[in-house]
């Protein structure tokens, strides 16, 4: 269903809206996760600053250690949509667990599936039925293959608005957080005709990789960008050392307005 060999032209998703797909470079911002309304709606607009059509935000997060923050749950949920009322910005955000599919689809415009849960089958079959665009990014230790495979079980289910999100892989390197996978990008514009984008903020790891990631992926055809922001990265919950600062929006500015979009 997501092969390219029985659907040759590239699809374009509809989040809200707001088209991520083959004629555009679509930038999505926001925090890495949602901690309170002033800092949510404070990196929604740092996000608009930067040219972001779409805001990002957790509020289930899945993290490593039990003990770092999970995220604010429904609470959290709340506080995007009020950023969204106040905003415009069609909302981003993640579902950890098949149980509470319906609950994230009821707030979100596109339900995330994060790296760690590319194989939870059933999560996968639960937001093929939601009736919301998907983003579903690449498991950090998932070959492309593996990742189309999942892409298919939301396929199956009818739902073929899915977004592949290529967010760096394991590999021995420590330098980055992840090794963003470049390649991954016309590998699977040439198997599939999913629109993919590029997670520059989770495979580097560090703010200062953020602006290089992004233009290399826009050189290699990425069909947009998914970037934290933080109006207090010092102070985040979740990831402050990757989020871009005030200072760094306009460049980010620059580069998704003149870069070309294809060398
Ligand atoms: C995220 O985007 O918030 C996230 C946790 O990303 P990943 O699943 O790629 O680690």
């Amino acid at each position: 269903l997501v092969s390219r060999e029985n659907h040759p032209e590239r699809s374009t998703v509809r989040v809200g809206g707001v088209p991520i797909g083959p004629d555009t470079v679509t930038l999505i911002a926001g925090p890495c996760a949602v901690e309170t309304p002033e800092q949510t709606l404070g990196a929604a607009r740092m996000a608009i600053a930067a040219g972001a059509t779409l805001l990002r935000g957790g509020a289930f997060k899945p993290r490593t250690s039990p003990y770092a923050f999970q995220g604010l749950g429904e609470a959290g949920l709340r506080i995007l949509a009020e950023v969204r009322e106040e905003t415009g910005l069609p909302i981003v955000t993640e579902v950890v667990d098949a149980r509470e599919v319906d609950l994230v689809a009821s707030y979100a415009d596109m339900l995330q599936v994060g790296t760690r849960n590319m194989q939870n089958f059933a999560l996968l079959r639960a937001v093929g039925a939601a009736g919301r665009p998907v983003m579903l990014k690449r498991g950090m230790n998932a070959t492309i293959e593996e990742w189309l495979m999942a892409a298919e079980y939301i396929a199956q289910r009818g739902n073929l608005d899915i977004v592949l999100c290529e967010r760096g892989i394991r590999t021995f390197e420590t330098a980055t957080r992840n090794t963003l996978d470049i390649s991954a990008v016309p590998v699977v514009q040439r198997l599939s005709h999913l629109p993919v984008i590029v997670d520059p903020s989770h495979s580097g790891g560090h703010r200062d990789l953020v602006l290089p990631l992004t233009r290399s992926a826009i050189a290699a055809g990425a069909d947009g960008v998914i970037i934290d922001v933080h109006p207090h990265p010092e102070q985040a919950l979740c990831d402050g050392p990757q989020a871009l600062v005030d200072g760094d929006l306009g460049e980010l500015a620059r580069v998704m307005r003149d870069f070309p979009p294809l060398l």
